[in-house]
Order: structure tokens, then sequence, then C-alpha cells
């Protein structure tokens, strides 16, 4: 049977032995049959197709040529010997050369004899050269089929006689031992109405392709049902957790939302609010268990959604948490909610990893007595010694850094599960929602409270200073206030900490006392200090407020219509996002100027472009996303919780919709996968949730 043959360990394919069995397993991860079939190729080379010298310069990847070698010699350079071969076509002449292993190479490069060449050109000195190419005689590739598989090797594998070419002639045997043996996982309708190739064409074709349409048919066939099972594994875990966990219900609004909304609402709610705050309400009837992503630009009145939503719980005898990524934005949701219930009957509690033991303890029972409603903290609320009455709703704030193993762990606190409200701090392109949060349902909160105006950005360099400073001083004499914010990225501490003060003593020149006020604010100043400099911003005592990016989580003042980022191609992109975020909150027009060094890579133009151009946060996601990738963007620990093998969350989005679509449609004919048509994604998808241990937790 099939999977018995797949599983066959890998030495015992032929030209493989215990020797490179044992490489492979150490240095590609490879021990079976199986995984090597699943060794995917990251291109191909068209070994029919060949460039002529003279066209290098203007090509970009590496090159194939065809030619004789006219010229072979060394050159001493310190210790090393550097051989040298002058190869020519009919083009031209250029330099193969190789700066190590030159003696094993040399007896090869025989004179008058066609040799095929494949490398990249680069330009050395005022001239092409081509460095360590591959290098192999004419009459040797002549049987080779046209395009080629390149694999990633390392090179004890490529030592060992599995380099790329190697892998390439293993992988090769082994396909030719396939037919008839690999196994549809799709239903032979959603093949045939996508016009997919089938799996074993596809695992043919990826590895061993006859053209290049086909090798892309390959890679979309597979990518496809990678994210497919994807797909309907995130909705399987929310149909599972909808069906078997209960939610609370909270049968009604309850007196705290109303008390609230009517006596101490600090202002309209946006329609985007209220159309969340329905959603969020609707769930809490159902007595289903809520899983909800609330997405919203920065300043779109996320803080108040939550508070709303924790109170709905209270009004219904139920406690809320809210919890934070970081301390100082989980101090800033505490002291927004104190003041915002500060009139009301509603004990809010802090805990984060420096609360004091006595505190600590007062809190944890305060919790357990049901005397706490609101907990507000950071991941300290995720320990289990914290313990709670009946915590009916977590509320997540949570920039990407909380993982579904994290909120499975709130899931326990409580016999039937809190509902669960997890807040993007800065939106999430959709393919990526679609994937890392596929298990929870989406409500958006696409509307800026009203009278904000659209903040103007502008790029200035070094030379544009003085201006930017009279610009300052314009702004401040309409009784505005300004941030002035500079990197601070661990590495390079001393020098960001030595361009903070450098920065703030040019500014307190420019600035004098007594017509102009300047506060510091940095990570090295003790708390008291930092809150009291912070305050006097806040208070309007002080005009520009120069500080690292401390404040990109923290202080609220709707005063405030400048802000001016330093080094900001220092800076990613969601990161600008949310500092530009700290201003425009007033009724004023506000300004973002982006100071950069005339150096710029061409990733940083592309981020101050995207910055110049827009305000929306659910563009520049996307374009952080193409830049970045969703590794750096989810953070390593959730993209690792996927791993995928193919396809490319940055690059396949439509590919995404297109698996989410038919995982959704299928689902929803066949909740449950009885239908035998369904039989095979139903095993297949058994075998993938089998194999991950969160799932318990989760289901
Ligand atoms: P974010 O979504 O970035 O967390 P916040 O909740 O911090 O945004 O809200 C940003 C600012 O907008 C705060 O000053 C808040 O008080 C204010 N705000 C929120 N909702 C409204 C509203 N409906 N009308 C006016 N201002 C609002
Ligand atoms: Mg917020």
């Amino acid at each position: 049977m099939l999977n018995e043959f797949l599983q066959t360990p890998i030495e015992f394919l032929k030209g493989v032995g215990p020797q490179r069995a044992l490489l492979l397993k150490k240095e590609a991860g490879i021990y079976t049959f199986d995984d090597l079939l699943n060794y995917f190729p990251f291109r191909y080379v068209d070994r029919s197709q060949y460039h002529s010298i003279s066209e290098l310069p203007t090509l970009d990847g590496p090159a194939q040529l065809k030619g004789m070698i006219i010229h072979v010699s060394e050159r001493q350079v310190g210790k090393q010997t550097r051989l040298i071969a002058k190869f020519q076509d009919r083009t031209g002449i250029i330099e193969l050369v190789w700066f190590q292993g030159g003696k094993w190479i040399k007896p090869l490069l025989k004179l008058n004899t066609e040799f095929q060449v494949y490398g990249k050109a680069k330009l050395f000195g005022s001239s092409f050269n081509i460095p360590h190419p591959e290098i192999i005689e004419f009459e040797k590739v002549k049987s080779e089929k046209g395009l080629q598989a390149v694999y990633s090797s390392t090179e004890k594998l490529s030592m060992n006689g599995l380099s790329s070419k190697g892998i390439c002639k293993i992988t090769a045997q082994l396909i030719d031992h396939l037919k008839g043996k690999i196994d549809e996982t799709l239903p032979y309708s959603m093949v045939n109405e996508l016009r997919l190739i089938s799996r074993e064409a596809a695992l043919t074709q990826i590895h061993c392709p006859t053209d290049e349409i086909r090798a892309m048919s390959a890679r979309i066939r597979l990518k496809f049902e990678e994210l497919f099972f994807l797909q309907l594994e995130m909705l399987m875990r929310k149909q599972i957790s909808i069906r078997k966990t209960g939610g609370h219900v909270f049968p009604e609004v309850g007196s705290a939302f109303t008390d609230f909304y009517e006596n101490h609402l600090p202002f309209n709610l946006t329609g985007a609010q209220k159309r969340v705050l329905k959603e969020i309400r609707k769930d809490f009837m159902t007595g289903h268990h809520m899983n909800r992503l609330l997405q919203g630009d920065v300043g779109s009145g996320k803080t108040l959604v939550a508070l709303l939503t924790m109170l709905m719980g209270i009004g219904n005898g139920f406690q809320g948490a809210l919890m934070a990524p970081t301390e100082i934005l989980a101090t800033q949701h505490f002291v927004t909610l104190a003041e915002m219930l500060k009139e009301m009957d509603i004990k809010l509690e802090l805990l984060t990893g420096s609360v004091g033991k006595k505190d600590r303890k007062r809190i944890h029972e305060g919790l357990e007595s049901g005397e706490v409603h609101i907990l507000v903290g950071t991941h300290a609320l995720l320990e289990d010694v914290v313990k709670f009455k009946n915590l009916g709703i977590v509320v997540i704030d949570e920039q990407h850094r909380f993982g579904v193993a994290q909120r499975a762990r709130m899931w326990k606190k409580n016999t039937i599960p809190p509902h669960v409200l997890v807040m993007t701090a800065t939106p999430i392109p959709r393919t990526l929602a679609m994937t890392f949060y596929g298990d929870l349902d989406v409500s958006v909160i696409d509307e800026l409270p009203p009278g904000r105006k659209a903040i103007t950005t502008s790029h200035k360099f070094e030379a544009n200073r003085l201006a930017v400073f009279g610009f300052m001083k314009s702004e401040i004499a309409k009784g505005r206030q300004i941030y002035v914010v500079y990197p601070l990225i661990k590495e390079s501490e001393t020098l960001d900490y030595n361009n903070l003060m450098d920065g703030y003593e040019a500014i307190s020149r420019y600035f004098p006392l007594p017509d102009y006020r300047v506060s510091i604010v940095h990570g090295q100043m003790k708390a008291a200090d930092k809150e009291f400099e912070m305050q006097r911003f806040v208070k309007g005592e002080t005009q520009i407020m120069v500080a690292t990016t401390v404040i990109e989580v923290g202080v609220n003042v709707p005063n405030a219509s400048v802000m001016i980022i330093e080094s900001s191609e220092r800076f990613g992109l969601s990161q600008l996002h949310q500092l530009r975020g700290r201003v425009g909150r007033g009724a004023e027009q506000s300004y973002c100027v982006l100071m950069t060094g005339i150096k710029l890579s061409k990733e940083s133009k592309k981020r101050l472009e995207t910055m110049v151009r827009t305000n929306d946060g659910f563009e520049i996601a996307e374009v952080d996303l193409e830049l970045r990738g969703p590794g750096d963007i989810m953070g390593t620990q959730q993209s690792g919780e996927l791993d995928l093998k193919i396809a490319d969350l940055a690059k396949d989005g439509q590919i995404v919709v297109l698996a989410r679509d038919n995982a959704r449609k299928i689902l929803g004919e066949d909740p449950l996968l009885e239908n035998p048509n369904h039989s095979i994604i139903r095993e297949k998808l058994r075998k993938i949730m089998m194999s991950k241990p969160n799932w318990g937790s989760i289901s």
C-alpha cells in the first residue's frame, strides 16, 4: 500500500545508502521517501536555454552558457591559489574564477572541448566574471532534460554527492517508482472544477517538470492543497469550539453597560463602534462561545469597545479581563479605564510583573472572591495562580504577540471558557488574518471618530532641518504641541542614547526658555521622572516632547498635532504607523515629518513612500507584508505554528482566498465531512489534527 511505501526509510532508496541517509536526516530532515518527496525545489534551470556572454551584464539572475575554455591560469593571492579560466562563446570572452577548490576543478578544464557553464556574472573591478560556476562537458549533459529542479543543499551534503544536482538525481529515482502509488487528497470534483492537476502529477512535475507550465501547475496544486487543509483545519476548529463548548449566555445587556452608556459615555459612538458592539452582543446571546478578532486602525477607538464589551459581562454577573502585551500598554489601559469608570461602582485592578507580593496577594484574593470586576494586565494574567470567581470575558489587545496556545490558556480560566475578543493594534493583511486567526470571527472598525482630519505626512532630509524647526515654531505659535521621536534599538543603545541627547540639546537651543519648554522621556529614566515629564506634556506645560519609542503605546494628547520621527528609515512600517497615530487625535490638522539621512535602501524608500502616500492602516499592512514576509509580522512563534512548506502567505494571497472559499463551501454543505466524497479530506484532516498537540486544549 502507498503509505507504507512512502514511509520507507531513505537509506533504502537506490543511490542513497546508510552514510548519505545519515546526512540527509541531519542536514535536511529527510528520513523517509515521503520526506524526500516533500523536499521541494525552490526554482528551476532551463537546461535547453543558453544565454550569450554579451548578454550577461544585462541579466539579473544566473545564466547558462555554452562555449569553450581557451586558457587556464592560476594566480597566487596571499595564501590562496585562484584558478581562472577564460571561457569563450560566439559573442565574447568571460573569466570563470574559483577562489577555492581549484585543484579539483583544474584537471576537468580541457581546452578545445565544449562546456556548459552555469552561474551568475558579477562585476569585479571594471569587468564581469563568474565566480564558482557549475561547469560540465557538453557531451555529458546532452541527454539531460530541459528543465532541472534546483534544491537547497548544504556543504556537507554537496561534498557527499548530494549537491542540488545529486538531490535531483535521487528524487528522480524515487519518482520513477511512484506511478500509481500517490493517492489523491482532494475530492475529484474539486480538482476538476478548479482545474488542478492530480496529486501524483503535481509531485512528479514539481521535481521533474517537462516544461515550465507544468512546473507552475504543480506548484499551484500543492500550494492550494496546503492552504486548503489549513483553512479547513481553522474552520473545523471554530466549528468544534462552537458546538462542543457552549459559551456563557449574557441574557441582557446589563445595568453596568446601560449605566455607563447613558451617564458616563465620553462621546457618541461611531457607526463602526456601534456595529461591532452589536456583533458582540449577538454572540453573547447565542450560547456560543465568542472567539472574535477586532481589527481597527490606530485611533479608531478599540479601547472603548473593549470596555463596553466587558461591561456587558459584568452586568450579567461575570468578571472581565483585559490583557496587553507590554507593561506600558497595560498600565495605559488601566489608567484610561479607571478614568472612564471613576464615577461607577466597578472595581478595577492592574496586574503586571512588577506588582509586589502583597498587592499581588490582595489582587488574587479579590479575583477569587469576585470583588474585582475587571483585571487589566500583561501575560502575568495567564499564570495558573491567577484564578477568577467567574471570568466571563477576556479582551486581548495583542499587537500580534499572543498565539493560539496562549488564547487556549485563557480559556481554561473558567469551566465554561470565557468569551474572547482579540484586538489588533495595527491591522493585519487579509490573507494573514484568514490564516493566523482563521478560527476567529472578524469585526472591523473601519471608521475613525468624527472630526479627525487626515494627517499630512512628509519626508525630509537633514538639510531641511531648519525649515522643520521653523515649521515647529509656527505650530507652537498656534498653541499646538509636538513629539520628536528617536529610535531606540537594543544593539546600539548607547549610540541611540547619544543621538537622543544631541537632538534634545539642539532643540533646547533652538527653542529656548522662557518662550519654550521641552520635555524629555527615555528608557533610562526612573519611572517616576518619566511619569512627571509625561504629565507636564499631557497638561500642556511643555510644548515639545523629545522621546524614544516609549511613547509609541503611551500617551494620548489630543492637542499634540506634530509628530517628528528622527532616523525614520530605521523604523518598520507598522511602528511608523503606530507613532503617527499619536497625533491627529484632536480637531486640528496634524502633521507627521519623517526625517532621514540621504542614503536610503530600496526598502526604506518604499516604507517612506508608503507612509507619505496613505494613512490607511490596512493598506500599510499589505505593503509591510510584501516587504517583511509573514514570519516577521506575526512573530516567529506564531508563524512556527503554521510552518508552511510551499505556500507563501505574502505572495499567494489569491490561493489563500480560493482555499478559504472552498473550505467554507465544503463545510457549509457537509459540516462533519460525512459525505463519502469527502472521506479523503476527512482522513487527511484527521491526521493533521492528531499531529498537533495544541488541538486538545483548543477544542
Ligand atoms: P485604538 O483603536 O488605537 O486603541 P483608542 O481606543 O486609543 O484607539 O482611541 C483613540 C482616541 O479616540 C482616544 O482618545 C479615544 O478617547 C477617542 N475615541 C474613541 N472613540 C471615540 C468616539 N466615538 N468619538 C470620539 N472620540 C473617540
Ligand atoms: Mg489601543
